[in-house]
């Protein structure tokens, strides 16, 4: 989409004037493309607890120069610390910091000498990655206080070190297996994911014999899918080597063949709140594909007016739309079995779903009851070996949000980390790695999309 104004501070006089008054610099995003390696150069790996083996093994077979801080060049006095560009400091693409031994709130004070020398000596787009303990399965109050404390932690890195550097926090289980995760979370997959906490619990996941196409053999049903974000999230799919059955409403007909041709998938056209859309779509499933391995609700719509001007057909619309849909869509698939062990359940909400926005009471307990679908949904279906989530996009540049009037438009963009809207295609990267079978143990997570808006959490 058209971002006037960061093509404006990213132009030469542009450069010097936003300097000059000290306006928002959209950083210029890394985003994956083919060929590039997952991590751009040397992570640097500190911190003292279970889980700093499982990480160093981890990096080491994703074929990444991993980096140790008591090995590393001598220290610096931190007064002479500057620039990037100190040749003292060796720059790192990532910082990654097991914070698994941290019990208590003077030991929180590993994260200040880990952190403080190297903070500016990161390459643009740098990455940050936090890993914790839970702290409802921590074994003393003090831990889980001190482990909660890694959040205000990471979430201000997120927002001081800028240049589209992005911070997050895992709170790993005993048993986690970090590897798809950490992937995605250095990778230019997450461009503009910050400021997330993630939980990775047990799960068995199987091991991914190809990275580029770990969703080889697999059928993925993505909703809304002939535009806008659903396109670019069946586009993502199908590079990892899904196939994908395209659904959008019979009046989006045209748009969703030629998308669902340019990817040899499936188009299938359905409006989602007719009342025998769950039978008919799992019939559809059944009878050519056996199943569905991954689902994906994206259809969604917009309503927007005061609560005092709302009619009852705008409130009813949303809410059956953007959640009785999924929860309908849902039960149909599991009632016939559709779904099979190492099954992926992905929502789409909405940071209004989390931070609440006036005009939209509709869409924001639509959004809010995605969440709650996937937090009581995620337990129940552990056993089954099936994983719920959800993405709650921020501002992502569609068609949707370039009808906002311009002044919400420019709020939304600017208010967030990066200084910028994201992309259809980051919402797309962040579903692909919930769907991956390497994110066994990523469930009944909702994971924000929004470059770390200011709005909400
Ligand atoms: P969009 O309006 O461009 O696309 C939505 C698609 O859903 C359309 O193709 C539409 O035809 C389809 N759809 C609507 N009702 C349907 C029904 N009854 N049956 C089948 N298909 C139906 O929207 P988008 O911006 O691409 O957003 C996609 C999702 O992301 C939505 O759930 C939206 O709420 C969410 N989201 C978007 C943003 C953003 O900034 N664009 C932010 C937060 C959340």
């Amino acid at each position: 989409m058209n971002d006037r104004y960061a093509s404006f501070a990213a132009s030469g006089p542009g450069r010097a004037l936003v300097k000059r008054f000290g306006l928002p610099q959209p950083p210029r995003l890394r985003r994956q493309r083919a060929g590039d390696p997952v991590v751009p150069g040397p992570v640097l790996v500190g911190g003292d607890g279970r889980l700093s083996g499982a990480i160093v093994k981890v990096l080491g077979a994703m074929g990444v120069e991993v980096r140790d801080p008591a090995a590393s060049q001598e220290q610096p006095a931190p007064a002479t610390i500057g620039t990037p560009a100190d040749e003292r400091i060796p720059l790192n693409a990532a910082l990654v910091f097991d914070a698994t031994g941290i019990t208590t709130s003077t030991g929180l004070r590993a994260l200040y000498d880990f952190f403080h020398p190297y903070a500016r000596a990161l390459y643009p787009c740098g990455r940050v990655v936090v890993v914790g303990t839970a702290p409802e399965q921590c074994g003393t109050a003090v831990e889980a206080m001190s482990q909660r404390a890694l959040e205000g932690f990471v979430r201000s890195v997120g927002k001081e070190f800028g240049r589209g550097t992005t911070a997050n926090l895992v709170y790993a289980s005993p048993d986690a297996d970090l590897e798809s995760t950490l992937r995605f979370l250095l990778s230019a997959r997450s461009a503009y994911v910050s400021g997330q906490v993630i939980r990775v619990g047990p799960g068995t996941a199987t091991t991914t014999a190809n990275w580029d196409k770990p969703l080889a053999d697999k059928v993925a049903l993505v909703t809304g899918a002939a535009r806008g974000i659903g396109t670019a999230i069946a586009q993502i799919l199908t590079r990892e080597g899904a196939h994908v059955v395209c659904l959008d409403v019979p009046a989006a007909g045209e748009a969703l063949s030629t998308v669902a041709n340019e990817l040899s998938g499936t188009a299938f056209q359905l409006d989602l709140t007719a009342p025998d859309a769950p039978a008919r779509l799992a019939e559809h499933l059944q009878a050519r594909h056996g199943g569905v391995d991954i689902v994906v609700h994206n259809a969604g719509i917009t309503r927007d007016k005061t609560i005092a001007r709302m009619s009852s057909d705008q409130w009813d619309q949303v809410l059956d739309v953007n959640l009785a849909c999924q929860q309908r869509v849902n039960e149909a698939l599991l009632a016939d079995d559709l779904i099979p062990p190492g099954g992926r359940l992905i929502g789409v909400a909405s940071i209004a779903g989390i931070a609440g926005n006036r005009g939209q009471t509709n869409y924001a307990t639509s959004k809010a009851g995605v969440i709650g679908l996937v937090q009581a949904t995620a337990p129940a279906l552990s056993g089954a070996g099936i994983t719920v989530n959800a993405v709650a996009p921020g501002f992502i540049e569609t068609a949707m949000t370039a009808k906002m009037p311009m002044f919400v438009r420019e709020a939304g963009r600017r208010l967030n980390s990066m200084n910028q809207g994201g992309l259809p295609i980051d919402v797309a990267e962040t579903i692909a790695w919930l769907a991956s079978p390497g994110s066994a143990g990523v469930t009944g997570n909702v994971v924000r999309v929004c470059g770390q808006s200011l709005l909400g959490a």
